[in-house]
């Protein structure tokens, strides 16, 4: 079967066939089917994790504190959500909900817990390699996943408020960090070719804040720290970035003090999959159905 007599997975076809609407736009409920195809990309990416990597899962939250120290709020304000609380004694509360109950706004009088909701998935795990001590001469690997989130809310179901994100991530020296990256980039080629999805890379930027984040994001293009892997996700308009191939230099490395053997600061990087990207991309090019799909794409996702 070609695409072009397959039905294309559009938004309204993928929000009617495999979401379900939770009231808010860019957040939604995930039905088996797709659920079915997230877990096989999960195994399909763990199959490619590096031997040494180590793992972590991360909950949903993370420290507002660490958040904090590595410049978060100097780079990405406006896509942070912050975990807010009732405090106070049990009158306090209760008078709270008394407001509440009258129609009033409650949420005025909850004040932050120490946690924001995790942003991308790596950044708890500078803060551990730190504690551990120096680096060792081969540097550290990670596998780690969190659920994400960014106050980006978007119709477009490839723009999640809440999404799943899986990265590999390397800490060591500018030389070993840049191997990785290149390494990461030609293993990401062949993991599209397996998913037989069309795709292309290029530079890119992070959606920095205001007039000195313009600065900065044409800086990160410049100096090439950033590279997304594009699929045409939507029949028209812009690709959608499902991987992303991100060289820190030494920026985590200076925030924890990551300092190797040789007293020298380390540098990292890290690639990250789009989980929930990845998924509606195989639905949008390969259809709804997945009795549909290439043969042997189901094989290689073992969902035959
Ligand atoms: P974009 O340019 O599309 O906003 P990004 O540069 O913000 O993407 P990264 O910060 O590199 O993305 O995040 C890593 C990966 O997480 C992305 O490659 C993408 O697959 C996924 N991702 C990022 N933002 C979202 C979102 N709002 N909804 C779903 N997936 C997302
Ligand atoms: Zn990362
Ligand atoms: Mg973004």
């Amino acid at each position: 079967m070609t695409h072009a007599v397959k039905s294309r997975g559009t938004d309204e076809a993928i929000l009617d066939r495999l979401f379900d609407s939770m009231g808010v736009a860019g957040v939604y409920a995930r039905t088996r089917q797709y659920e079915d195809v997230v877990d096989a990309l999960q195994r399909l990416i763990s199959r490619h994790r590096p031997e040494s990597a180590e793992v972590f899962r991360f909950p949903p939250v993370m420290s507002l504190r660490q958040l904090e120290r590595q410049g978060y709020l100097n780079s990405f304000p406006q896509l942070l959500g912050c975990v807010c609380c009732l405090h106070g004694s049990e009158a306090d509360i209760a008078a709270s909900v008394e407001r509440a109950k009258r129609g009033a706004d409650w949420t005025q009088d909850a004040r932050a817990a120490e946690l924001v909701l995790s942003p991308a998935a790596c950044y708890p795990v500078y803060p551990i390699a730190a504690a551990r001590g120096r680096i060792p001469a081969e540097g550290l690997t990670f596998d780690v996943a969190a659920d994400c989130f960014r106050h980006e809310p978007s119709r477009d179901l490839d723009r999640l408020q809440s999404f799943r994100m899986r990265e590999f991530v390397r800490i060591g020296s500018p030389a070993e960090v840049a191997t990785f990256r290149e390494g990461w980039m030609q293993r990401a080629t062949s993991i599209a070719e397996e998913l037989e999805l069309p795709f292309e890379f290029d530079r890119a930027s992070d959606p920095f804040f205001g007039r000195v984040g313009q600065l900065l994001a044409a800086n990160q293009v410049e100096q090439a720290l950033k590279f997304e892997l594009l699929i045409p996700v939507r029949a028209e308009g812009a690709p959608t970035a499902c991987m992303s191939f991100n060289y820190h230099r030494d920026h985590f490395g200076k925030t924890w003090e990551l300092i190797d053997e040789n007293g020298e600061t380390a540098h990292s990087a890290c690639v990250a999959f789009g989980m929930d990207r990845l998924a509606i991309a195989l639905f949008s090019i390969h259809g709804l159905c997945l009795e549909d799909w290439p043969h042997r794409l189901r094989k290689t996702l073992q969902i035959d």
